[in-house]
């Protein structure tokens, strides 16, 4: 049987890119070792990381007097990374708040800085992006924060928030690589790799050259871009598996098309299940706004929660894994990244016709 893993993260990877790193497994290249068992500070471990640096810049379009960070710590600790780095002496920040990890990059920021909330969609139960507007700005901010995919929420920005020169600062955790964006606009952008890249234990940073090197006083070297960025992410141990990993998933989507054909697919899936959510009179529900609908993270209930469980289990017999939703909203939630192949949502969207009949 064929399983297509739904999971919201640590989420699926490409059968191929496994494959190849089962393969090489044992005997990298011919160098008769593993790459977790060689040196960061050797040339094949070197080659590997300025590779995958190398994919990463051509497939996203990386500007010149932009740094690629490959961090640990997970998006969580951007949350505090970003203030420490980037308030620059400044008293206030910018934030968004668009759902459950904007939240949680408020709360941590709120330590360090004044936070201005711009926006918020609470009063629709995170249903939605607050039009541009209805934001409240502050031309003297810091930097302007948002979350362009709420994972949990299923909510996601199909347009770029206009800045001018406050820079806008991104946690792209859930959907980078899966559409085009113009680097350019942004002074950082952050993302764990677990959602649409690679293992879990791998953080990437992109940051605008000229915001780095402005720390607070004490602050732990660890956590200023600055150490990493002049030591090409090799202060300390980087995490080098999951860095190789990246790095085969760089390669396939350059092989496959880059990043253009990836959105164009990703468009194409999650048209096909919106569309059987929105065509079951009713059985399933999506509680995000048309517009701002993700094309990542699509949760759904059923008419009855009654039938959650007996959902769950069908599914899971025909092999479609990890659909329940968040234990903060219930329900379920398909997570259908870069690496989730259209076969796997049509998959899916039969067994939602054939469940919705049968209990209809
Ligand atoms: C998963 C996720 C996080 C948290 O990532 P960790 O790597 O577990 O810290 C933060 N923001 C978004 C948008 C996420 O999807």
């Amino acid at each position: 049987m064929t399983i297509y893993n739904f999971s919201a993260g640590p989420a699926v990877l490409p059968k191929e890119v496994l494959q190849q790193a089962q393969t090489e497994m044992l005997d990298w290249h011919g160098s008769g070792m593993s790459v977790m068992e060689m040196s960061h500070r050797g040339k094949e471990y070197m080659g590997i990381q300025a590779q995958a640096e190398a994919d990463l810049r051509e497939l996203m379009g990386i500007p010149a007097n932009y740094k690629v960070l490959f961090l640990q710590g997970g998006a969580s600790q951007q949350f505090a990374m970003v203030p420490l780095n980037l308030l620059r002496g400044k008293l206030s920040a910018d934030y968004v708040n668009t759902g459950e990890w904007s939240k949680k990059a408020i709360s941590e920021a709120k330590k360090f800085s004044y936070v201005n909330v711009v926006a918020n969609n609470a009063d629709k139960n995170g249903s939605y992006v607050p039009t541009f507007d209805s934001w409240k700005l502050d031309k003297n901010a810091a930097y302007l924060h948002y979350t362009p995919n709420e994972t949990i929420g299923g909510v996601e920005f199909n347009w770029l928030p206009s800045t001018g020169n406050v820079p806008l600062v991104a946690d792209m955790s859930s959907n980078i690589l899966s559409r085009a964006v113009d680097v350019s606009k942004f002074g950082l952008i952050y993302a764990g790799a677990q959602k649409n890249i690679g293992p879990a234990g791998l953080t990437i940073v992109i940051v605008r050259e000229d915001l780095i090197g402005h720390p607070p006083s004490g602050l732990p070297t660890m956590l200023d871009y600055k150490t990493h960025a002049d030591n090409d992410s090799m202060y300390n141990t980087p995490p080098t598996y999951g860095i190789y990993i990246a790095g085969l998933v760089f390669q396939m989507l350059k092989r496959k098309g880059g990043i253009a054909q990836m959105e164009k697919t990703n468009i194409e899936k999650a048209k096909l299940l919106y569309a059987a959510i929105d065509g079951s009179n009713g059985f399933y529900h999506c509680p995000v706004a048309t517009s701002d609908r993700s094309r990542m993270n699509v949760p759904f209930t059923l008419k009855d929660a009654d039938l959650d469980g007996d959902f769950l289990k069908q599914a899971e017999a025909r092999g479609l894994l990890q659909l329940k939703g968040h234990r903060s909203v219930g329900g379920m939630r398909a997570s259908i990244y870069n690496a989730m192949p259209l076969e796997g949502v049509q998959a899916l969207v039969n067994f939602m016709n054939e469940f919705s009949r049968s209990k209809g």
